[in-house]
């Protein structure tokens, strides 16, 4: 059997590809129609394709690496504790430094209180340990029946059957048995497509208090806790309105509903803190972290929980874990990947420099005549595609629509961004430049135009 490079023809690998590789979210024969574009190498914010292309990647490939391609150091350490204990996990009495060493850091990064981690291979499988982490919690706490989770319509959490759960994408419940029982949504903060005549601000008050409804129907005796993003991510890069966050907070502090935030996103810089909670100003009992963890140079995820938790939690034996749960190289790269984000000042210049810069240009994209709306927090935005701005009237359907055309032509100008329905949407390397910013955009105004 002959390997199979880089060096190969484009055609050649696209139909091995479409032969053998099945893709995730994607539609097998659309790839086999067209082919899937083929990624040999990466530095900076930069994409290379199998043609030569230099592809500006705007969405820090799935939102993850946020000290962007092409950082050696990672592969080094990576290398060193390969050589060194490249497999060993922390079941049964066992431990090792770079567990340790990880965990100790994210304690001294994470919002006072939360000094624990449990780890796991992803986001998908962190938030499953949620789900029973929080389920044990209330059963040792005595109180056994707060077993229901509340989330929100249109939330991304994972792709496992617990996490997809947790998630509120229609599309993905109709496929393969989801939710799990004891797992209920609620309405999402999206004023642009439901909030109607209210003000941003009412509207943002209205789908926080529908937690409070959602507790009273089904009794506060029942209810375990409340997973958000601090922004939502998948769901289209959805800013909440300001009186959204703190009435959430309010609800779950008088009702004792434990409040879990997915920073698997929003974590690690992206809002331009080290955590989205601190953006929004919440003080969460769980955070869910991966991505941007290692920037996604190796798969890791976790959550990381309050000492109250982790003191009740501790007292048994929690019964569950992962093989790759702790994994040394994926730990000891992550390790590394918050170094080069502290040491290098990289979310402070988010913060201070390029999340300002890139906010008013992103904002200019108003001017165009397809953009009804245009959000951003650090790093991470969305603009809203619309026929008509002032009723925010909506394409006819999410297939085929300019979103997704908008996306095609983005993606033929050698820029990566992404669309949920008619929301194009951003999240590039933290580490983009404001040359870059301006590329990003060129790219985005000219691909706009080609679909207006
Ligand atoms: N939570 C959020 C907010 C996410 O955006 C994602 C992935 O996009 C996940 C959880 C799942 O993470 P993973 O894909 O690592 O399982």
């Amino acid at each position: 059997m002959n390997a199979i490079t880089n060096h190969m023809p484009t055609a050649e690998l696209q139909a091995l590809d479409a032969a053998h590789h099945m893709h995730p979210f994607t539609t097998g024969d659309e790839i086999a129609a067209k082919g899937a574009r083929v990624i040999t190498g990466a530095d900076g914010v930069m994409l290379r394709d199998s043609d030569g292309n230099q592809i500006l990647d705007a969405m820090a490939g799935l939102w993850c690496v946020n000290i962007g391609y092409g950082r050696h150091e990672l592969a080094e350490v990576a290398a060193r504790q390969m050589r060194e204990l490249p497999y060993y996990n922390t079941f049964f009495m066992t431990t090792h430094v770079p567990a340790i060493a990880l965990s100790q850091r994210l304690a001294e990064l994470a919002p006072e209180g939360m000094n624990h981690v449990f780890f796991a291979g992803s986001g998908s499988e962190a938030n499953d340990t949620n789900i029973r982490m929080v389920r044990t919690y209330w059963d040792m706490k005595g109180k056994p029946s707060k077993k229901v989770i509340i989330s929100r319509h249109n939330a991304y959490h994972g792709s496992s059957v617990g996490s997809g759960s947790l998630g509120g994408m229609s599309g993905m419940h109709a496929q393969g048995g989801m939710p799990i029982p004891d797992i209920h949504h609620i309405g999402q903060p999206n004023w642009w497509a439901e909030g109607g005549d209210m003000t941003p601000e009412d509207f943002g008050l209205m789908r926080a208090q529908e937690l409070e409804q959602a507790i009273n129907e089904m009794g506060e005796d029942r209810v375990a806790a409340f997973i958000a993003e601090p922004v939502q991510g998948a769901g289209g890069v959805i800013v909440p309105p300001s009186t959204y966050w703190p009435e959430i907070q309010r609800i779950c502090d008088k009702y004792e509903i434990l409040l879990i935030a997915d920073e698997v996103i929003c974590g690690f810089g992206r809002t331009g803190e080290w955590f989205g909670s601190t953006t929004m100003g919440i003080r969460p009992d769980i955070m869910t972290i991966a991505k941007g963890l290692s920037s996604g140079y190796q798969p890791i995820g976790g959550s990381i929980v309050s000492d109250e938790i982790a003191t009740v939690i501790n007292s048994g034996e929690f019964n569950h874990g992962y093989t790759y749960s702790s994994h040394p190289v994926a730990s000891a790269v992550a390790l590394e990947n918050l170094r080069i984000l502290d040491e290098e000042g990289i979310i402070t210049k988010v913060r201070e420099t390029t999340a300002p810069y890139l906010k008013s240009k992103w904002e200019a994209l108003l001017d165009h005549p397809l953009v009804g709306e245009a959000n951003i927090v650090g790093m991470m935005g969305s603009i809203v595609l619309t026929p008509h701005k002032e009723s925010r009237a909506a394409f006819k359907s999410d297939v085929g629509t300019v979103g997704y055309i908008c996306r095609e032509r983005c993606f033929a100008n050698n820029l990566v961004m992404r669309h949920v329905g008619d929301r194009m949407i951003i999240s590039p390397p933290l580490v983009i430049t404001e040359g870059e910013i301006d590329t990003l955009i060129e790219r985005a105004v000219k691909s706009l135009d080609e679909c207006h």
